[in-house]
């Protein structure tokens, strides 16, 4: 029996993709020693880094004033290193609270600078961008574009305002176009879209780095420092970047981010559409704060959600559970979730409905 996974992280690893590392890891193309055992100074590295780099740059057309970063520690350790890096004692930072993984983004920030959440959420719906009180005196305005856990997202960007834009990305990285050129700086763990933990790809506008909070920032995690030199102050983490490396090569091979992103409109709006015409599974975001990526939904009890989730796996379709915080069901969507799995979801959900509804 073929098995899927609806996890909201890792996303799914292309078949081709894993027979690609499986050799790269065997052996790094015909020169004798596996992609493990280069060193991270050499040549051979120095490629891989450059083609997850350029592929990057031109997947998302990333402009020449921003840099591109791949460092260790996942979108949390961003959740310090930004305040961190963008800002100093006595200035302030701007959060939107949308959901879960804002909260959390706050509540790293608050222990470093003055935080002031400027817009918060309410159950279901995200705020709207004429609701953000943003300060014109900011180090950064911080957003999440996705919230993984609660099943929301901004359909759009916010335009204007004078502190740069910092964009959580992690939850819908890769699954849409980013106006890069209108951000200060945007990061996502490599895990949701591209596929192996430990990596953050951080994005940044090379000016906001001179301002940081100048010493005390350890140097793998200085931006400025990383940038000079190119991600690799120390060893980064080499296998995720080889992963991402050859992720970003098949999303370039398979159509780039238009084909990802109507993939990504069209897949959730067939679920949507049986969840919202069912009279049975429920979904309580509203229609324009509905996440693409994760798609949470109810059942009237637990008990029929748990039989959901169980008879579910027994088919192959796994990991589809709520977030522990949030429970329900969540069926996450990425760029690499195979067509087969979408349709084999939407199948299941009709007969358990037809036989519990
Ligand atoms: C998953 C997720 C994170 C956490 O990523 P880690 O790599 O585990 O630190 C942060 N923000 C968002 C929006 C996420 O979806």
């Amino acid at each position: 029996m073929k098995r899927f996974s609806f996890a909201a992280g890792p996303c799914p690893i292309p078949p081709e993709v894993k027979k690609q590392v499986a050799e790269d890891v065997r052996e790094w193309k015909g020169c004798g020693v596996s992609a493990l055992e280069l060193p991270f100074t050499g040549d051979e590295f120095a490629e891989i880094l450059e083609s997850a780099e350029s592929d990057l740059r031109s997947l998302i057309e990333i402009p020449r004033s921003h840099k591109i970063l791949f460092l260790q520690g996942g979108a949390t350790a961003q959740f310090a290193l930004v305040p961190m890096n963008l800002a100093r004692v006595g200035w302030h930072c701007d959060y939107v609270e949308s959901g879960y993984w804002s909260r959390r983004a706050i509540e790293e920030a608050a222990s470093w600078w003055d935080v002031r959440v400027i817009a918060s959420g309410a159950a279901g719906r995200v705020p709207n961008f004429d609701e953000w009180r943003r300060n014109s005196d900011a180090a950064y305005c911080h957003f999440t574009s996705n919230e993984s856990a609660d099943g929301l997202q901004f359909h759009e960007f916010p335009q204007g305002g004078k502190a740069p834009l910092v964009v959580d990305m992690t939850g819908d990285f890769l699954t849409r176009p980013i106006p890069v050129e209108q951000l200060g700086l945007v990061y996502a763990s490599a895990l949701k879209s591209l596929g192996a933990s430990g990596l953050t790809i951080v994005i940044v506008r090379a000016d906001l780095l001179v301002r940081g909070s100048s010493g005390g920032i350890p140097a793998p995690f200085d931006l400025a420092r990383q940038t000079a030199a190119r991600s690799k102050v120390n060893t980064p983490p080499m296998l995720a970047i080889l992963v991402a490396a050859r992720m970003l090569r098949w999303l370039v091979e398979g159509g780039g981010i238009s084909t990802a992103f109507l993939r990504s409109q069209e897949r959730s709006a067939n679920l949507y559409s049986i969840i919202d015409g069912s009279g049975f599974y429920r979904c309580d975001a509203a229609p324009d704060a509905r996440s693409r990526v994760n798609v949470c939904f109810r059942l009237p009890d637990p008990e029929l959600e748990e039989s959901f989730a169980h008879e579910a796996e027994a088919l192959g379709l796994l990991h589809l559970r709520g977030h522990k915080r949030v429970g329900g069901l969540r069926a996450s969507f990425y760029n690499s979730t195979a067509d087969e799995a979408v349709d084999g979801l939407l199948e299941f959900m009709t007969n358990f409905m037809r036989r519990n509804g």
